[in-house]
């Protein structure tokens, strides 16, 4: 944009990655485990909140979800003056991991695909929880007396059923109860420590955020 006898205004804004997911927890995992696979998302990561959930939808509804996602997005990159560089939908599947898994992300990914010019479907199995598990020493490392049981080890932990029961009632059973807004002071640990890249165990949505992060890191936000 310019001015008649004025200078030109450069565009000194980064385009922006918007976050969005149902709980601010689950957000703010998100940003870390970003910033973490890739730092030159830090400083352009914003969130929203009010999305609908996207996997339970599908045809007319699912455009119809997608569409209000739009619209918040660009609502709030217009609030910033900057351009989306690209889009991350957290989601839990509140089930464990199955058949539907993969349908499920291409049915959402493919809706995205009509609406943004990338975007990636972050659907946790059986939820953001299920990713703390395949950290025991970070968990141990944040609260003292937290024991991830030795039967858990090395598991798919999209295979779990409901991960945030076995955090409450098996891993801090000694020491204080386990509350969600721990689950990033346990990415953040799991950093520190250094562990991050080597998980305890397997988990499906896990390794495709990685991968889709290193996607996004290569050819979404360069440059
Ligand atoms: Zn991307």
């Amino acid at each position: 944009m310019s001015r008649k006898g004025g200078t030109r205004i450069a565009a000194t804004k980064r385009p922006i990655v918007v976050l969005a997911g149902e709980a601010s927890n689950d957000r703010r995992c998100l940003r870390i485990l970003l910033e973490a696979y890739c730092p030159d998302m830090r400083g352009r990561l914003v969130e929203i909140n009010g999305t609908l959930r996207l996997c339970d939808a599908t045809g007319i509804e699912l455009e119809r979800r997608v569409e209000r996602l739009r619209r918040l997005v660009n609502a709030r990159a217009a609030r910033d003056s900057a351009e989306v560089a690209c889009v991350f939908i957290h989601e839990d599947l509140d089930r464990t991991d199955g058949a539907d898994y993969h349908p499920i992300r291409e049915r959402v990914e493919k809706a995205l695909g009509k609406a943004f010019d990338s975007a990636h479907h972050v659907l946790a199995v059986w939820e953001t929880e299920a990713w703390l598990l395949l950290f025991p020493d970070a968990l141990a490392a944040l609260v003292a007396g937290w024991k991830l049981p030795q039967k858990y080890w090395g598991k798919d932990t999209g295979r779990l059923t409901d991960p945030k029961r076995i955090l409450v009632e098996e891993i801090s059973k000694s020491g204080r109860k386990y509350r969600e807004s721990d689950a990033p002071d346990v990415l953040e640990k799991a950093i520190s420590l250094g562990k991050l890249g080597s998980p305890l165990g397997s988990n499906r949505s896990w390794k495709q955020l990685r991968d889709d992060v290193g996607r996004c890191c290569a050819e979404h936000i360069s440059g």
